[in-house]
């Protein structure tokens, strides 16, 4: 049984990996986004450096698989 209808996935934005809402160890809202982070050292990784991790209006040409 699939229940991925109600919980897609989102990027660890630190290290790639896809968590969800219920598998996330650490949640932070950062400049009205959630994000999640399958570790507590990702968390701070990115708490230290949002800026590497976020990629300011380049969305465009990254095609989602
Ligand atoms: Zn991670």
């Amino acid at each position: 049984m699939k229940r991925s209808n109600h919980d897609h996935p989102h990027k660890d934005p630190v290290c790639g990996m896809e968590v969800s809402h219920l598998t996330a160890i650490d949640v932070l809202e950062h400049q009205g986004k959630t994000y999640y982070f399958c570790a507590h050292t990702c968390k701070e990784a990115f708490e230290t450096e949002p800026g590497k991790y976020i990629h300011h209006h380049r969305q465009h040409g990254i095609k989602p698989q």
